[in-house]
C-alpha cells in the first residue's frame, strides 16, 4: 500500500534539502509545496513536482536559502500512485537554521581547494527498480553473475543514479591493511568528510560509490558517520578502493 515512510528537511549551504522515503514499487508522482502556515491554502507555493522512482529521494529547494530565512517554513509532500494519494507535512525552525548556517558556512570554506578540499563524484546506489534481466535468477532470488554491466553488481537495472559532484576532504590517516574476501590485502582505505548533500549510505554490499577526481580512483563507502543537528550536517566516510577490474569503475567514466 502506498505510504510515506519519512519526510525530512535539513539545511544546506545553498538551499533546503528535502528527503523522503515511500513505500512504492512503481513510478509515482509527487508535489512539494511550501507555506508559512501549516494550513497551506491558496498561498502555498509549489516548489517541486515530478515523477520518481528512487528510494529514498532527495531534492533541493534552492529558492529558500538558509541565510535569508528568519521564519518557520512548512513543507507538504503529496504522493500519487495509480488512484491512491497520501501526504505528509513537516516544518523547520529558524533557530536551528541559524546554528546550522554557521556550521555549514564554515564547512563550505574548509572544503575549498585552497584548504585541501577536492571534487568527488558520488553515485547513489539504487534500492528499487526493475530487476536485472542479465544476471538475476528469479527462482533463487539472487544474482548469478559477477561484474554484470547491466546492473553494476546490484541486481537492479542501471545500478546507480547519475553522479553528483561535491567537495570533500581527505583525513590524513595512515594506510590500513585489511584482507578482503579473496584474501588480498587492500591497503588503500582512506577516510574523507563532506557536507550533508547528498545523504549517503554505506556497507560493503549496500554502499554508494565515490569517484575521487584527483586520484582518479573509485571507492566503496564502507561506513558513513553523520553528525546531526536538525537533519544531517556532516558525513565522515570510510572508503575501500575498488580494484580496477570492478564493474563499478565504469561509473561516470
Ligand atoms: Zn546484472
Amino acid at each position: 500500500m502506498l505510504a510515506i515512510k519519512s519526510f525530512t528537511i535539513s539545511p544546506s549551504f545553498d538551499g533546503l534539502i528535502l528527503q523522503w522515503q515511500i513505500d512504492a514499487t512503481a513510478k509515482y508522482n509527487f508535489e512539494i509545496v511550501r507555506s508559512e502556515s501549516p494550513v497551506f491554502g491558496s498561498s502555498a507555493i509549489s516548489v517541486l513536482t515530478g515523477t520518481e522512482l528512487t528510494d529514498p529521494s532527495q531534492r533541493k529547494d534552492e529558492e529558500t536559502r538558509v541565510a535569508q530565512d528568519n521564519r518557520i517554513w512548512y513543507y507538504r509532500v503529496t504522493v500519487t500512485e495509480d488512484n491512491a494519494t497520501v501526504d505528509k507535512v513537516v516544518s523547520i525552525q529558524p533557530t536551528n537554521l541559524t546554528i546550522s548556517r554557521v556550521i555549514l558556512e564554515k564547512q563550505a570554506t574548509a572544503l575549498k581547494p585552497v584548504f585541501g578540499g577536492r571534487a568527488v563524484t558520488l553515485f547513489i546506489r539504487k534500492t528499487i527498480g526493475p530487476l536485472c534481466p542479465n544476471c538475476w535468477d528469479d527462482r533463487r532470488q539472487r544474482k548469478t553473475k559477477s561484474n554484470c554491466d547491466v546492473c553494476y553488481e546490484t541486481g537492479i537495472v542501471g545500478g546507480y543514479y547519475s553522479g553528483i559532484t561535491v567537495q570533500a576532504s581527505k583525513f590524513p590517516v595512515p594506510m590500513i591493511e585489511k584482507l578482503d574476501k579473496f584474501g588480498i590485502a587492500n591497503k588503500n582505505m582512506p577516510m574523507m568528510w563532506t557536507s550533508n548533500y547528498p545523504e549517503l549510505k554505506s556497507g560493503e554490499n549496500t554502499g554508494d560509490v565515490l569517484f575521487d577526481t584527483v586520484d582518479k580512483r573509485h571507492y566503496k563507502l564502507t561506513q558513513v558517520e553523520k553528525s546531526e543537528l536538525q537533519g544531517c550536517l556532516t558525513q565522515r566516510m570510510s572508503l575501500m578502493e575498488l580494484s580496477p577490474e570492478s564493474i563499478e569503475c565504469a561509473l561516470g567514466v
